[in-house]
């Protein structure tokens, strides 16, 4: 599930193949920019806020969302896809292809203006201008809600997904229904969320507690039945909401 590290690093890769050089072909499968031509323009940045990325060519921004199951994938152009119908978007230069597949939003909005589409969030957690007192004030604003809920709010920070917002709850030892106002420490958990995204933004392989290996990497999601890493009680589920949620009955009050 994309997250904000899987953003930022999506980022990264589409600004290695395509930043500074010109499109030779363009190709948008969204009825309503079907007739949008952006080839002989030149990609001059990508950008990501949040779980957002903006690719910013000439007068225009692409601004797509990897939602649920999207992705963007940069390789040698003429290479065959088994995306075929899934595919909403190919940009190509002399020698990348990237072509945006199943994205969750994807629309072409004035350069000048694309930051609009962002502008409720809150501060971006892989962001440069990452403000953590912000931040802080944003999660304690209603000490009432859940703490899932407010983690997953992107207008209260911007980046975490249900993945992350499931191991900052353990790690808070705080159960996903407990109110925020119970944290012992919201400034340490805003610095914990920070340091969880930073350090996974530059692979793929996304883990929280400290150890990259498949079966190690996280330490309740995902886990419902096993035993907890740290007491060895069985992790608990709950599917019926929005997102699923795990705990540990033992670590997380
Ligand atoms: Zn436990």
């Amino acid at each position: 599930m994309p997250e904000g590290d899987t953003v930022w690093h999506t980022a990264a890769v589409l600004r290695a193949g395509l930043a500074g050089k010109s499109l030779t072909h363009c190709d948008i499968r969204v009825p309503r920019y079907a007739t949008v031509d952006l080839s002989g323009l030149t990609v001059d940045e990508v950008v990501s806020r949040g779980k957002h990325l903006f690719i910013r060519i000439g007068p225009a921004s692409v601004h797509s969302h990897l939602k649920m199951d999207g992705s963007w994938r940069v390789h040698p152009p003429g290479g065959s896809s088994r995306a075929g119908h899934r595919i909403r978007i190919i940009l190509a230069t002399a020698d990348v292809q990237a072509v945006g597949i199943d994205l969750g939003v994807l629309e072409v909005l004035d350069r000048a203006s694309d930051m609009d589409a962002v502008a409720h969030l809150g501060p971006d957690l892989l962001g440069d201008d990452w403000d953590a007192g912000m931040a802080t004030r944003n999660l304690t604003a209603e000490p009432q809600r859940a703490l899932a809920a407010a983690l997953l709010d992107q207008r209260v920070m911007a980046g975490i997904g249900n993945v992350y917002c499931n191991e900052l709850c353990f790690i808070a030892g705080r159960r996903p229904t407990s109110a925020v106002g119970s944290l012992p420490d919201p400034a340490r958990l805003v610095r914990r969320a920070r340091d969880m995204l930073w350090l996974n933004r530059s692979r793929w392989n996304r883990a929280t507690t400290g150890d990259t290996r498949k079966g190690r990497d996280l330490w309740v999601y995902g886990r419902a039945g096993l035993p907890c890493r740290r007491c060895g009680a069985s992790i608990e589920m709950d599917p019926t909401g929005d997102r699923i949620t795990y705990w540990c009955p033992r670590c997380q009050r």
